[in-house]
Formats: structure tokens, sequence, C-alpha cells
């Protein structure tokens, strides 16, 4: 006999498991599968969670190591204990996995553990630890998320060959890194690693890092990373690398443009291309679902072109990051009971948490411009704001993007401490539709970094005042 649901969800990724505590919350009665023996999805257990707790751990230890003299603190000496470094980060992951557990369980959601397939409208397959299951739902929603994009010509092993997955877990600090791909992925990690004692080398196919984000804020960060000793060779592709020396790995690079090859000595690679969609045997075909060219499943306000079933998160188009996942999930909960969920895809913020951050919301200059839509930009410098100097985190800038004739803020591109924190004032503004000026006439505390956005918003009529 089946069991019935309003509601089954495959996946238990940000994504999924918001939707399934929202939906719970909204009365439907739920089921959230997940193959992997664990909730979180790729966010909690190999993505944003491990991440940060190795990109914070790393920082403090570069800051023992190099900067507590300056602030006048004796350490005697700073170490590195990896295997503690990373048990610190399994704990942290396993505390919010099991946090969502006791969600489900608040919120009446059934976690049922498993591989989940459509077998026709209305019925999810679950194989699962405990054998095999149908479930029969009103609606089903898609939240398999993604996986990491291959590299022709160089095979992942997660030992040596590494994608993000293995990077979070290398046992030694390797010698020599190189790094394929200069997005936000790999420039955390590779500031992971390089904090820790790696030599780091990125190959990057563009003739820029961070595709995608503000130029201004890419030249920058590119500029305080290769000071902090990162080596770029950008303009370059790889071509292969090569196993069989087992002390030595061989990348052939190239100019993507053509011209000379060369080969390139690691120890470990880490190949950071990008994510694909995974749908691998969800059984779309079932109902009629068709993934695009490159493997995103379209929706109209979620829903698929098959009738109640619905996709979110990193499977469909969008930026792929947890928190356009959340919101997603969410709103597609809502649509399901009947409410009017939404999504502001204008105001979906992206941070890179290397030091100094990186954080952008909104429009950028370039977009803007191709656009032909006039604009007005305010600018302030950390150097000059008072919290920054105390702390000694003077590298970096605010910069806002407002509506030349309304003054409506279209956009904002920091880069500096806890900017990651700060872009957070900025989505609320423009959910708000808040001008610039609005910005500019809140009071901030003093003295916080908080200071340089009003300071900035000011700068967008010209009034700034501390710089
Ligand atoms: C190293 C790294 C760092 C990242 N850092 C950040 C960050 O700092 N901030 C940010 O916003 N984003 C970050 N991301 C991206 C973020 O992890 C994803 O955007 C987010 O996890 C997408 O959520 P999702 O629910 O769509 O999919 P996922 O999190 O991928 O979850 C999908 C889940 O579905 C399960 N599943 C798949 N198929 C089935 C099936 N047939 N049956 C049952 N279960 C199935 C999978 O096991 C998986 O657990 C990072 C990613 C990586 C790899």
């Amino acid at each position: 006999m089946s069991e019935s649901y309003d509601v089954v969800i495959i996946g238990g990724g940000p994504g999924g498991y918001n939707c399934a505590i929202r939906a719970g919350q909204l009365g439907l009665k739920v089921a959230c599968v997940e193959m992997r023996g664990k909730l979180g999805g790729t966010c909690l257990n190999v993505g944003c969670i491990p991440s940060k707790a190795l990109l914070h751990a790393s920082e403090m230890f570069e800051t023992a190591s190099t900067q507590f003299a300056a602030m006048g603190i004796k350490t005697g000496g700073v170490e590195l204990d990896l295997p503690a470094m990373m048990q610190q980060k399994a704990e942290a992951v396993d505390g919010l996995t099991k946090g969502i557990e006791f969600l489900f369980k608040k919120n009446g959601v059934d976690y049922i553990r498993g591989k989940g397939r459509i077998a026709g409208a209305g019925t999810v397959e679950v194989d699962g630890e405990d054998g095999a299951k149908t479930l029969s739902a009103k609606h089903i929603v898609i939240a398999t998320g993604s996986e990491v994009t291959p590299l022709p010509g160089v095979e992942i092993d997660e030992d040596r060959v590494v994608s993000s997955t293995g990077a979070l877990e290398l046992d030694k600090v390797p010698g020599k890194l190189i790094l394929i791909g200069a997005g936000v992925i790999g420039l955390e990690l590779g500031s992971v690693w390089r904090r820790l004692g790696a030599e780091v080398t990125v190959i990057e196919y563009l003739d820029r890092i961070l595709p995608g984000m503000d130029t201004e804020l890419a030249k920058t960060a590119q500029r305080t990373f290769a000071k902090q000793g990162i080596e770029f060779r950008l303009g370059h592709k790889v071509t292969g690398v090569d196993t069989s020396d087992p002390a030595k790995l061989k990348v052939s690079i190239e100019p993507s443009a053509g011209g000379d090859a060369e080969t390139l000595e690691a120890d470990t690679v880490l190949v950071a291309i990008g994510r694909r969609p995974y749908t691998e045997g969800l059984g779309l075909e079932t109902v009629g679902i068709e993934p695009d060219a490159r493997g995103f499943i379209s929706n109209d306000h979620f829903r698929t072109s098959a009738e109640n079933v619905w996709v979110i998160g990193d499977t469909t188009h969008g930026p792929m990051l947890a928190h356009k996942a959340e919101d997603e999930g969410v709103a597609c909960a809502e649509r399901i009971a009947g409410k009017a969920g939404h999504v502001n895809y204008g105001v979906i913020p992206g941070v890179v948490y290397t030091a100094p951050e990186i954080a952008s919301v909104g429009k950028t200059e370039d977009e803007l411009k191709a656009e032909g839509r006039a604009y007005k930009k305010g600018k302030f410098p950390f150097q000059a704001n008072s919290r920054a100097r105390t702390n000694h985190t003077t590298d970096g800038f605010i910069k806002i993007l407002a509506d030349a004739e309304t003054d409506e803020i279209l956009g904002a591109h920091m880069i500096g401490a806890h900017v990651g924190e700060m872009i957070g004032e900025i989505c609320l503004a423009m959910e708000f539709q808040a001008a610039s000026e609005d910005v500019a006439r809140t009071c901030h505390p003093h003295p916080t970094l908080t200071e340089a956005v009003r300071q900035a918003a000011m700068g967008v009529e010209g009034w700034t005042m501390q710089a």
C-alpha cells in the first residue's frame, strides 16, 4: 500500500528542506526524500557550511601567525593541527544537519531516507535503506540540486585531483595546489589552503576572475589575492592532467586564444569550473519533463511543464545559491497551499567568503551600461572608516549604484571585512525600493563598518563627508 501525501519533495537540501518546513507550517501533509543519509544537501554537507568552517579556522590561523604580534599579542608560536581543524568542521556540519531533523519533527515533516524516482503522475518510488516504498502525492517538488561539472580530459579521483568535495577533506596541506577556475568556490578553497601553507596557482579560461561580478570588485579582489601570494594565470585553459608520476601531477595548460602549451607541476589539482543540475535516475520522462541542453528544468513560478510537478533550487535556472534555493522552497510551498509565494530575483545577494569578503546585490555597472540606464554612484573606501582602521582591515570599498533620476538603489558592490554581513542592509533597502538618500539619512552606529555603507550612499548625491 502506498502512503499518501499532499506534497512529496525529492531532495533535502536548502531548497527541499525549507520547502518541507514551510509546507508543514501551512498544514500540508509532507514528506521529504533524501538519499545522502543526511539532510542539508550540498550546502550543509559539502558546500557552504564546511567551506565556511575551514575559511574561518584558516583565517584565524593566518591572523594568529601574521598579525597578533602587531596587536601586542605574544602567542609563543602558532602551529597547525589539521585533523582538529577538520574535526571542528565536521562537528559544525553534524550539529546543523541534526537541527534540520529536529525542525522536520517540529513541523510534522516525514523524513524518508532513500533515492526517490518519479513513477508517473502523483507517484514517487523510493529505494531506501528499509527497502522500496511507493508514495502517492498530490504535488511533487523536484529539489535534487546539482553536482560538480567535470572537465574533459581531467579525471577527478578526490585524492590528488579533487573537486570542491575532496578539497574540503584533504588530509595534508599540499605543497603546490593548482586551482582550475577562478569562480567563488575555487577562490574560497584556494584561500583556505594558501593560508594553511600551500602555494596556489589559479588557471582561469577567461581574462578575469569572478565572472558575472562587478568588474571593479573583481580587479580589486585579484590584486588583493595576488598580494596574499596566489598566482593567477588568466586567459589559460587546462587541457589535461597527467597522473602517471606518483610524486607530481603534470598539468598541461595553453592560452585560451591559442598559443604555446606549457606544463606545470602540482601535488593537488582542484577542479572548480562550476556545477550542473543533478537529475540522474529521477524518472522525468515518466511525466514528460525534458531538461534543457544544460540540464536545467525550466519553471513558471516553480511549476514545471508537468501538472503538479514543481522545481526549485540548483536544478532550475538562476544563481546556484543556497538562499535562492531556500526562497524558492518557501514560495513554492506557499503556491502549493494556494498562497501567492514570490521570489524577487532582482535582490539575491552573492558573497565570496574570502578575506577580504566580497558581496554584491542587484545590477552591476556593466549591466546598467548595457541596458543604457542612467545611474549615479557613491563609493567609500574602508581606509577612511574608523572601525576598519582600529581593526586593521582597511582594504576595500563600498559602491552603491542608484537610478540617476529617481535615486532608487539599483545595486551595491562591496569588498572588505564583514561585507557579507553588511550587504543585508542593502537587500532590505532594495526590497523596499529605497532611494540612496534613505540609507544616507539613516543613523548608523559609530564606530562600525556599516558607517561605510552610509558614507557610500551619501556619495551618490555627492555629499560623502568622511573621505
Ligand atoms: C564548496 C561549495 C561552497 C558553497 N558555498 C555556498 C555559499 O557560501 N553560499 C551559498 O549560497 N551557496 C553556496 N554553495 C552552493 C549551495 O550549496 C547550493 O546552491 C545549494 O546547496 C542548492 O540547494 P538545493 O536544495 O537546490 O540542492 P542541494 O543542496 O544540492 O540538495 C539536493 C539534495 O537532493 C538529494 N538528491 C538528489 N537526487 C535525489 C533523489 N533522486 N532522491 C533523493 N535525494 C536526492 C541530494 O543528495 C542532495 O542532498 C556552495 C556550493 C559548494 C559546492
